[in-house]
């Protein structure tokens, strides 16, 4: 499960559930109550049963030192995509890869600032260079190179014809060095019907922008802060974003580029008031007497890594896609909940060693039936998925096989962690049918389902219902140990994953031998943020606390597994251990409660705080500052 980095403390994990009850049909069984499929008539199969003696031996292994957490860039990771390409071919599926089982890709595992980082300004002659980190910052996915070229102002560099509204219209930057806001005219919002940016926003979508128009380099402002904001630079490599953007990327601050400004009898507040005041493009050349030179020089860390794919194939070219992620933290990266245990092997045995074993499971119980199902089942180990649903992505821009066969995706992320016998479902809204199979399913399972409409979430399969393909989310909730070294396989739960997977068994069956495929339907977005997520920065998780939550407690306050150092949080002597329960007057009861009372509050709101501390109630008061 990837943790948003904009989440990653006072969190709240992106996929946030509305739980949504359906009321249960009558009694069903998976093998006889699959309808008969219209063109393709077929018995569904009888299924044998999920082992789960064999289901947490898979988990160790793939949780083991030697896997060393599958993390990006190690020979663990290999070792795993090994391990599974070995599991696949022995059940006799076929290699659904590029390269046999394998499809490879590149990821980033890092970026780091070599010599020779500058920024130079020449007004008529009189040179200034700019101070790194202090005037001005490279962002990671910026190319390497230099550029020195006259200066051109292109507002949000943002060109959107949906609200008639471009930044370079009759503006020449062919050759030159664009200066840009951060984020969006404020109009947009309320054009757009929603809260939130839009994709204009996207550090990402300026720089394609900027290139598009042939401009050499993006220098990029904050201009206007919040109230009680600073001006700060990003931090180097906090800002995610693909392995190049293919343009110099800089940010430099307000007051550098105010003298600009001021060069050209303009005032750097004026002209964003303006923009804002009538959503209406204020682009401007700066004097020719002020020239930029920008150079940038970034070492990039890559590392090749595999999705594992295997096909059982059906009567038709139709099919069913089940996957999970293989991949996780390995020695801790930045997305490691325990700040403080990085270095040490983060071995992800609910996070996905879980879901990747059920993999294998499901492979197992059908791999039998190879050639006699309505439709294939494509069999999907995912990689790069803690980097950002990078292997799901990967694959979906190159299927290797057709999209539009694709009839639904399930996905696993976290399913070993079952308690209560309480289970989520997600994008169940995404397809026509699977309301009634899995209400139909629930009724003969031991499982308590909470069902939610969306399929939009922190896992894989947001990558194929952004391509419009059905998808069910299988998850067993969050917890202590989620993103740490104590996710160890020990803790598994394996006797109900085996019966999750026999009742995903139904489910899949229910899907292949249907005579009709689901529809695809669209869900309303959940959450307003997912389409700028990092790369937009900043905006709509509230000022910064400090806590690190605890994801295991869910009701009656918020726990606080850590408490970052330096933060509002341990400014007022707040620690681990830790149980919030009331925010300025809020009371909290769960995670949802506090990201709520603190999206609801500015930076330099004086908080009255109260935690339950060995269970007697502790108030202090906290200054809320700017996250950074
Ligand atoms: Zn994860």
């Amino acid at each position: 499960m990837y943790l948003n980095t904009q989440s990653r403390s006072d969190a709240q994990v992106r996929h946030r559930r509305r739980p949504v009850q359906f009321a249960l049909a009558a009694f069903f069984t998976f093998a006889i109550a699959a309808p008969a499929p219209a063109q393709a008539p077929a018995p569904a199969p009888s299924l044998g049963k999920a082992d789960a003696t064999r289901y947490l031996d898979t988990i160790r292994i793939l949780a083991s030192p030697e896997m060393e957490g599958r993390g990006a860039g190690t020979k663990g990771i290999d070792r795993a995509a090994h391990l599974l390409e070995q599991r696949y071919q022995g059940l006799g599926l076929d290699p659904a890869g590029t390269q046999g089982y394998f499809q490879p890709f590149t990821v980033t595992t890092g970026a780091k600032l070599v010599s020779g980082n500058s920024v130079q300004e020449d007004f008529g002659g009189k040179k200034k260079a700019l101070k790194l980190n202090d005037d001005f910052v490279p962002f990671s996915f910026s190319s390497s190179g230099e550029a020195d070229a006259p200066v051109v102002f292109a507002g949000y560099g943002v060109s959107a014809s949906e609200f008639s509204y471009d930044d370079y219209a009759g503006l020449d930057v062919q050759g030159k060095i664009v200066v840009l806001l951060r984020y969006e005219p404020t109009g947009f919002a309320a054009k757009g019907g929603h809260q939130g940016l839009t994709q204009h926003a996207s550090l990402i979508t300026k720089a394609i922008n900027a290139r598009n128009h042939g401009a050499k380099a993006v220098v990029v402002i904050n201009g206007k802060v919040a109230a009680g904001e600073e001006d700060l630079l990003t931090r180097f490599g906090s800002v995610s974003g693909p392995e190049n953007a293919g343009i110099l990327l800089v940010q430099v601050k307000n007051n550098v580029a105010q003298d600009w400004f001021a060069a050209a009898g303009k005032s750097l507040s004026g002209v964003q008031n303006q923009i804002n005041a009538a959503t209406k493009p204020e682009s401007f050349a700066f004097p020719a007497s002020l020239h930029l030179s920008v150079a940038v020089h970034i070492d990039t860390l890559h590392a090749t890594v595999n999705n594992v794919l295997a096909y059982l194939p059906g009567k038709t070219d139709e099919y069913v896609i089940i996957g999970a992620h293989y991949d996780h933290l390995g020695y801790g990266n930045a997305d490691s909940l325990a700040p403080s245990q990085i270095g040490q092997i983060h071995p992800g045995a609910d996070d996905n060693a879980s879901g990747t074993s059920g993999v294998l499971e499901l492979a197992r119980l059908f791999a039998p039936y190879r050639g006699q199902l309505p439709r294939g089942i494509l069999f999907m180990s995912f990689a790069g998925e803690e980097l950002g649903l990078l292997g799901s992505a990967h694959w979906a821009q190159q299927p290797t096989r057709p999209l539009d066969q694709a009839i639904a995706m399930l996905n696993m992320d976290m399913i070993g962690r079952i308690k209560d016998k309480k289970v989520y479902i997600g994008g169940v809204g995404t397809g026509s049918t699977f309301q009634s199979i899995l209400t139909a399913g629930a009724k003969n399972s031991p499982f308590q389902f909470e069902y939610s409409a969306g399929g939009y979430a922190a896992s894989d399969h947001t990558s194929f219902v952004a391509r419009r393909i059905p998808v069910l989310f299988f998850f067993s909730g969050l917890h202590s140990d989620y993103h740490k070294p104590s996710d160890t396989w020990d803790k598994i739960n394996a006797p109900d994953a085996a019966r999750l997977l026999d009742f995903i068994a139904g489910v899949i069956t229910q899907l292949d031998t249907a005579a009709a495929r689901p529809k695809f339907i669209t869900v309303a977005a959940e959450d307003p943020h997912s389409g700028v997520t990092g790369s937009g920065g900043g905006g709509g998780y509230g000022p910064w606390f400090g806590s690190i939550p605890d994801f295991g407690q869910s009701e009656n306050g918020v726990r606080f597994s850590d408490v970052q150092p330096g933060s509002p949080a341990a400014k007022a002597g707040f620690k681990a251990g830790d149980v919030l329960v009331d925010f300025g007057g809020k009371p909290i009861h769960n995670l949802y409660d506090f990201t709520d009372a603190l999206r609801a509050s500015k930076v330099g709101d004086v908080v009255n705080v109260t935690v339950l501390r060995d269970g007697k109630p502790l108030k202090a008061s906290v200054v809320l500052a700017q996250r950074r």
